[in-house]
């Protein structure tokens, strides 16, 4: 009899998305006339800047000519895409990748799951609590995180993010292999100086360990300290891939297209993680499509710049709305300076749940319950700048009013 991998069955329910939605949707049916405004929203909302849409529609009128028309393309990206990006994301930060060290994908929730594939399943694995649960869930998938007891899975190495440490994990104190870092990070906002990170890459390299590096966030850098690149950081070539996406950096979401870097000079037991990668993507993947690359490509030139910026920025601008008003609330809080998510400590020790159930209750205002991102995220709540400015203004203001 054909057999399942049960490591699936391991799986916790998909319990906190889910749980925000089913509260909010019991609140719409209760009040029916009454406000709801997420300030829950993991996705962008502004439309898709004139130039990407331009450079879109262009490659779409292509696609319907004999000579412009493009079928399977190189699993990798095309090449006018992968040249942007070296010359536009390193070379202009000092820092030199090779265009065959990119691989165009469909996005970087795929590749920080996927990467996984190339990782023998006995390596110890270091996430931070909070964390993105993707990093997680796709390592207990493939059997290498063990069993899930108490709300953490016994064979993954956990790493608090705390008040304390100011949501920067320590180095682990066990020898581990596979380290997954976010920075700026999802969820609690806070982002890592170039000191900061230095100590990541000389314990990989003392241990040989490989960093997974999700900089899905860079676009929202504001401190000159942080870096956009875990490569900014001498000796991470060696030791590093890094993730990064077109999606909250350009509004993507829902286009779909990421990247991920695997540098040459990355090798384990001699062997190139990059060819590895390399022969997985062939294997399993046909490349994202022509229109969207060319989509992507758009968001390098001078017009793609100056608008995908502006939409930054407008989002940035709502997280400084949110961070005045929940700090003026007498709230503690953290991120939303180099990241559109903002992390708040809530009232009073009261539990994540319990404060967003006030807060829907009471104003209508949708957070997510910082504990759904691992057991140090208790006492949390994580709210997202991508709402409307009005939205984010009326919100803070009804926050404010019952605090
Ligand atoms: N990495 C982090 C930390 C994220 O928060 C997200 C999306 O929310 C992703 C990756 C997914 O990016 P993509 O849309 O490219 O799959």
């Amino acid at each position: 009899m054909a057999k399942i991998n049960d490591n699936y069955l391991k799986l916790p329910g998909a319990y906190l998305f889910s749980t925000v939605a089913r509260k909010t949707n019991e609140f719409t049916e209760s009040y029916p006339d009454r406000e709801v405004i997420k300030m829950s929203i993991g996705d962008v909302t502004k439309p898709l800047a004139p130039a990407v849409i331009d450079a879109m529609r262009k490659a779409v009128d292509e696609m319907g000519t004999a000579e412009g028309f493009h079928g399977y393309g190189p699993e990798q990206g095309y090449d006018f895409l992968r040249d942007k990006i070296v010359e536009m994301d390193y070379k202009t930060r000092g820092i030199d990748i090779a265009s065959d060290e990119i691989f165009v994908s469909d996005g970087a929730k795929s590749d920080c799951g996927n990467i996984g594939d190339i990782f023998s399943a006995d390596n110890k694995v270091a996430v931070c609590d909070p964390v993105y649960p993707v990093y997680v869930d796709t390592n207990a998938m493939s059997g290498r995180a063990g069993e899930y007891v108490n709300e953490r899975w016994s064979n993954l190495y956990y790493m608090p993010c705390t008040e304390e440490n100011g949501f920067m994990p320590r180095l682990p104190e066990e020898k581990v292999d596979i380290i997954y870092l976010c920075f700026p990070n999802n969820p609690t906002g806070v982002a890592a100086t170039r000191e900061q990170l230095r100590p990541w890459v000389e314990y990989a390299r003392e241990n040989g360990a490989v960093i997974l590096y999700d900089s899905a966030y860079e676009a929202f850098i504001t401190n000159p300290d942080v870096p956009h690149s875990i490569y900014e950081i001498e000796g991470a070539k060696e030791v590093a891939i890094e993730f990064r996406s077109f999606s909250k950096t350009a509004g993507f979401t829902g286009t779909r297209c990421a990247y991920t870097v695997v540098p040459h000079a990355l090798k384990l037991d001699g062997v190139s993680l990059n060819s590895l990668w390399n022969r997985r993507q062939c294997t399993k993947f046909n490349g994202v499509p022509y229109v969207i690359q060319k989509a992507a490509e758009a968001v390098y030139s001078d017009e793609g710049q100056k608008q995908t910026k502006e939409a930054i920025k407008y989002y940035l601008e709502n997280a400084e709305i949110i961070r005045e008003a929940l700090n003026d609330a007498g709230l503690k809080v953290y991120g939303g300076e180099n990241a559109p998510y903002i992390w708040a400590k809530t009232p009073n020790g009261m539990k994540s749940w319990e404060f967003f159930d006030k807060v829907l209750e009471e104003t209508g205002v949708v957070i997510t319950p910082g504990s759904g991102f691992g057991p140090s995220g208790e006492g949390y709540v994580r709210l997202t700048a991508f709402s409307t400015k009005e939205n984010t203004i009326k919100a803070m203001k009804k926050i404010k009013d019952i605090l």
